[in-house]
């Protein structure tokens, strides 16, 4: 009986670890989420968009946290932050969806609430945090909080966050959610950077922050049936991946993301305005800006000393070109233009979209042998690794095992 017992416990876990960690890679793409936080800061009327855009790199940042840095951080109590399955609860229009957590949590329990998502609170609490940090002028927090609640909005934006189809898998779509992210914004990241007087409006006060959200979660997820439309369409003689599927999927769905994004970005500045209206319009700081802190490499003489840079003699190929030569043993060059680390490996990144492109990867039993904070240390540095190219969900990196292998060559 009581191992019975124990046997039904460890299913039900076991299926909601699947069911949780089965969406982990979804998301906008780390582009799209950048181009949503600067984009929002262009709505804003006031000294308040100024602050922020003044400081986009560091919001830039902080926006894609959330991803990738909390999910692996966190596992699945960040991840259930990122969506809520509306279809879930009720069919379309959810008119009869109780707004308030307590109120959902009472009629459908906690634990249905919290394992179909729990987005729309998430950007209430954000919400909450940011309204203190303006009122007590604590601008580090500010911008800190500022980004990683643009992260929340933007997902909010996206169809595929309010849906449990959330993937296509329900309807034979199953893939559509890199699709529409990587295919679609990602690799056209200049239809999306809109111009200031292109955005859909400006930000504006929001008496009932709650409503606000679950409207444009409602509407979110009105556009979702039209992704799994054009991507049925794009498949019809096209491999899903294929050359001639990205552009049919880009065609078919690109109108949708714009209008997604642009709407994002003016629901982000509204959220924002209405945290500093409330907390009492606080006059930003001008001039230098004291939050304006890039992430500082560490001097070297606090790491171990490096041995001398040991590479193969071949001739040095671009990060662009590492798919090109797989199990080879190149020297790879390029600049470190994005990186974390997740406490078991550390990430350099050669392109934003991290995703798709080149990578370098070491891991912790190694760290000791690297400068402290390796993330740090080489972030914003033109490096050349040595290693073999070794193909890692459909991209290329190199695990770097020894200092020797990354050479420093300007930064
Ligand atoms: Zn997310």
């Amino acid at each position: 009986m009581w191992l019975n017992y124990c046997k039904n416990i460890v299913v039900v876990i076991f299926a909601i670890a699947i069911f949780v960690i089965s969406r982990e890679p979804l998301a906008w793409g780390p582009i799209g989420h950048e181009i949503i936080a600067e984009n929002g800061c262009y709505t804003l009327p006031s000294d308040m968009g100024t602050f922020l855009i003044s400081n986009k790199s560091l919001l830039a940042q902080y926006t894609n946290e959330p991803d990738m840095v909390w999910k692996d951080k966190f596992g699945d109590e960040e991840r259930v932050k990122h969506f809520i399955d509306m279809d879930r609860y009720e069919k379309f229009p959810f008119s009869h969806f109780p707004h308030s957590y307590e109120k959902a949590s009472k009629e459908y329990g906690a634990r249905f609430v919290n394992t179909n998502g729990r987005l729309p609170w998430v950007i209430l609490e954000f919400m909450d945090r940011l309204t203190g940090e303006l009122k007590s002028r604590d601008w580090d927090n500010v911008l800190k909080t500022a980004g990683h609640l643009s992260h929340y909005v933007a997902d909010a934006h996206q169809p595929l966050h309010t849906t449990e189809n959330y993937d296509g898998q329900l309807t034979g779509n199953l893939g559509i959610h890199k699709s529409f992210e990587s295919y679609v914004v990602d690799e056209h990241e200049g239809e999306y950077r809109f111009k200031r007087e292109d955005l859909a409006g400006k930000a504006e006060y929001i008496e009932d922050p709650l409503s606000f959200v679950f409207s444009f979660i409602r509407d979110s997820y009105t556009w979702a049936d039209n992704i799994l439309l054009a991507d049925l369409k794009a498949r019809e003689g096209s491999e899903i991946d294929s050359e001639e599927y990205k552009v049919k999927i880009s065609k078919g769905t690109s109108e949708i993301a714009q209008k997604q994004i642009r709407k994002a970005s003016v629901s982000l500045g509204s959220i924002w305005w209405t945290c500093w209206v409330n907390a009492g319009k606080p006059e930003f700081p001008k001039g230098d800006l004291p939050v304006v802190r890039e992430p500082v490499p560490l001097p070297v003489d606090e790491g171990p000393k490096l041995p001398k840079t040991v590479h193969n003699t071949g001739s040095v190929i671009s990060w662009e070109d590492a798919d090109k030569y797989y199990e080879e043993v190149k020297t790879v060059e390029g600049k470190i233009v994005l990186s974390h680390n997740s406490g078991k490996a550390c990430f350099l990144n050669f392109h934003r979209n991290y995703k798709e492109h080149f990578t370098v990867v070491m891991f912790a039993k190694d760290f000791a042998k690297f400068p402290p904070n390796p993330e740090r240390y080489y972030l914003n540095k033109i490096v050349r690794v040595t290693g073999k190219i070794q193909e890692y969900n459909n991209k290329p990196e190199i695990i770097v095992k020894d200092p020797s292998k990354i050479e420093i060559i300007e930064g």
